[in-house]
């Protein structure tokens, strides 16, 4: 897959009507926005369209309206902040149809460097099946398509996919341009050494990823209850750890795969360990650390142990491209975040390229106060996974090559 995508800086829009999908998906409570990080995140993009004289009409979905109108997802809520934001109106193309007469009537009666919100596209029932007849109406909207939406880039629909294929040209905006930039070509083609750390509950989750990243990396580390498995496939005692039993071959053939590329894959070497998961999740814990290979038949590794926590970072200190997924431990409760921080922190001391992809993880990075200190946040938990997994995303593949 080419990865080199025209972009809004490549492209000419004035006076031209510029059909710009956005990822809006923000949370609601009673018609309000409780967090607004997409909206800001979108401004860059929409203020370059804006600069240069287009006619910027915008577009995204919002929770699951399941094909018809629900007036608790309309995307009105959002016109009035993004107007506030952005310091000029975002006028709201109301229309059930998304693209309907309103929405054309508006349109029609734009000057350069205005802006208007279509309704969510979810409205409509063609969107998520990427049918003809919406992205028809999508694209007779516009002369140039842009896509900023990275959080739907692994769905083939109407707003991303459908209507790049209807246009001359479409576009990658700016956030869409970075997660390119560094979830895409930094796996793809890392300064080296690379190394890609795995953790979080399910190694099920992450079959794909694992033995995409064993390919690409020099070094591949896996932490968190998904290490518990591989632990057990190599005949470890691992108490009441989480496992998957159905995937010890596969953890099996994963360490083989290893040993044949050349590549290292670290292990939790100990791990802090207790007797009862906490209920509340962050309720107060006894933790015992254990050697890996001496840990008792009674007891849940629940985070990574010191000896584990200071070779993971050694082994960050060494990298020059550093692409983490997945928290190392039960990170929710503080005692069991340690070695989710000690990796956290290595990140955040190292002069590599760093890379935090999927949900969350971007969380506990963030909520550990080291957000600031890494070189990419990717904003997209599926479509971040699927390229780590080395696919296509359609999103991402319908853009328009340089
Ligand atoms: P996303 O793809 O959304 O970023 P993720 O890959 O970062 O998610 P998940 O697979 O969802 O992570 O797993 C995160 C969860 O795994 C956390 O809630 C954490 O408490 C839990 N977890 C991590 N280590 C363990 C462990 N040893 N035992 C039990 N649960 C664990």
């Amino acid at each position: 897959m080419s990865l080199n995508k025209v972009s809004v800086d490549d492209i000419n829009v004035k006076g031209k009507r510029v059909l710009c999908r956005c990822d809006f998906n923000v949370p609601l409570k009673d018609g309000k926005i409780t967090d607004e990080n997409r909206l800001v995140a979108a401004l860059p993009t929409i203020k370059k369209l804006i600069a240069d004289g287009g006619k910027v009409i915008l577009c995204s979905h919002l929770g699951k309206p399941k094909g018809e109108p629900k007036p608790e997802l309309s995307l009105a809520p959002v016109a009035a902040r993004l107007t506030e934001l952005l310091g000029q109106e975002v006028k709201f193309a109301a229309d059930p149809e998304v693209v309907g007469p309103n929405a054309k009537a508006a349109v029609e009666a734009m000057q350069d460097g205005e802006v208007i919100l279509l309704e969510n596209t979810r409205y409509r029932v063609e969107e998520t099946k990427n049918g003809e007849a919406f992205s028809k109406d999508l694209a007779s909207l516009c002369d140039i398509f842009v896509n900023d939406a990275f959080g739907t880039a692994h769905r083939a629909h109407c707003s991303n996919v459908g209507v790049s294929e209807l246009v001359d040209t479409a576009a990658v905006g700016y956030l869409m341009q970075k997660e390119i930039d560094f979830l895409g070509n930094a796996v793809e083609n890392p300064v080296r050494p690379f190394v890609a750390i795995l953790g979080g509950a399910k190694v099920a989750d992450k079959l794909n990823v694992i033995s995409n990243l064993l390919e690409k990396c020099d070094t591949l580390i896996i932490g968190g209850g998904m290490a518990y498995t591989f632990l057990k496939a190599q005949g470890n005692e691992i108490g009441n750890s989480l496992v998957d039993d159905t995937k010890l071959d596969y953890c099996k053939e994963m360490i083989e795969k290893a040993e044949k590329l050349g590549k290292k894959l670290l292990l939790p070497i100990d791990s802090a360990t207790i007797t009862a998961f906490p209920n509340p999740i962050d309720a107060p814990v006894e933790v015992e650390v254990y050697d890996s290979n001496n840990m008792p038949a009674d007891r849940e590794g629940c985070d990574i142990g010191p000896k584990t926590a200071e070779m993971f970072a050694d082994a960050v200190k060494s990298a020059k491209t550093v692409v983490w997924n997945g928290p190392m431990g039960v990170f929710e409760n503080p005692t069991l975040a340690e070695g989710t921080i000690a990796v956290a922190k290595a990140l955040a001391e190292t002069d590599a390229t760093t890379i935090i992809g999927g949900g969350d993880s971007a969380a506990a990075v963030n909520q550990l106060g080291f957000g600031d200190k890494m070189s990419h946040i990717s904003t997209g938990g599926g479509a971040s996974l699927e390229f780590l997994e080395g696919k296509e995303l359609p999103g991402v593949a319908a853009a328009t090559n340089k």
